[in-house]
């Protein structure tokens, strides 16, 4: 499933293309990824223009000309293409948002995943629920250490709770742990001072340079798009199982940790 790194890619990436070009055709081929009848989203959408996009959590927000924002995410096996000449991936496409531009969006995948038409303020409770964004400047140490101190969990299930922390699913929060050299199944609240300073560092250090190398989805938004899933050669641990381990050469192992999936080095995560 996309996380934060992935929809901050497409985010900047996307706003470079669709923004400020009016929406002139509506294509929705699977009524269940709307949340609207399709004549009631065509009547609200056409016309429009994202006056800009932004992404809280795994979430993007196309924030419309009228005030409405579409809201998306793309859960398990959503991604989106951007077409200019025409170019299409072979593939069935949900819906399709096409602007003055010329430019095409299609979005692919969507079995859970969603585009939904809301108001601003239904957006503004939707984004009320979630914890802090990791990698805002008003997420601090002192804040971390001290919502730590609340928790019982475990060091997993606890940075995939998106009312915890935004934004980190699957990938990020193994990635996460072994840069802080701790294992998943760690309980928060034994671990120490420096560790939790640590695993402050990890969170905001592996977000950044997943960011920066363009996160790990499969598909490119666009053709010759070479920023798009560069991190996946960076992973860690992350479908590693079985392949050395990048600082110590042990086996990556993969278990299950409250029915997630988990990869971590056994010697050098404590
Ligand atoms: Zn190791």
């Amino acid at each position: 499933m996309p996380e934060l790194p992935e929809m901050e890619t497409y985010k900047k990436l996307l706003t470079r293309f669709i923004t400020s070009s009016p929406i002139t055709k509506i294509e929705i081929n699977r009524e269940k990824s709307v949340n609207v009848p399709p004549t009631q989203f065509q009547q609200i959408v056409l016309g429009n223009s994202v006056t800009s996009i932004e992404r809280r959590a795994k979430y993007l927000l196309f924030h419309l000309q009228s005030g409405h924002v579409m809201l998306l995410h793309l859960m398990l096996g959503g991604w989106m293409f951007v077409s200019q000449n025409g170019e299409s991936p072979n593939r069935t496409k949900q819906i399709i948002l096409t602007f003055e531009n010329s430019t095409s969006l299609y979005f692919i995948g969507l079995r859970l995943g969603y585009l939904h038409l809301i108001t601003i303020r239904e957006c503004e409770e939707i984004i009320s629920k979630l914890g802090p964004e990791p990698l805002h400047p008003a997420f601090t140490q002192a804040d971390f250490e001290s919502q730590l101190e609340k928790k019982r969990s475990i060091a997993k299930t606890l940075l995939v709770n998106q009312q915890f922390l935004s934004g980190i699913g699957n990938f990020y929060s193994d990635e996460i742990l072994f840069d802080a050299k701790l294992l998943p199944s760690r309980t928060v609240n034994t671990l120490t001072k420096s560790e939790k300073l640590t695993l402050f560092q990890s969170i905001k250090t592996v977000l950044q340079k997943a960011v920066q190398s363009g996160g790990y989805m499969d598909h490119p938004l666009y053709e010759n798009d070479t920023l798009t899933g560069s991190f996946v050669k960076q992973a860690t641990v992350y479908d590693r199982e079985g392949e050395p381990c990048r600082r110590c050469s042990i086996p990556i192992v993969r278990t299950e940790l409250s029915s997630k999936k988990c990869f971590y080095c056994p010697t050098c995560q404590k």
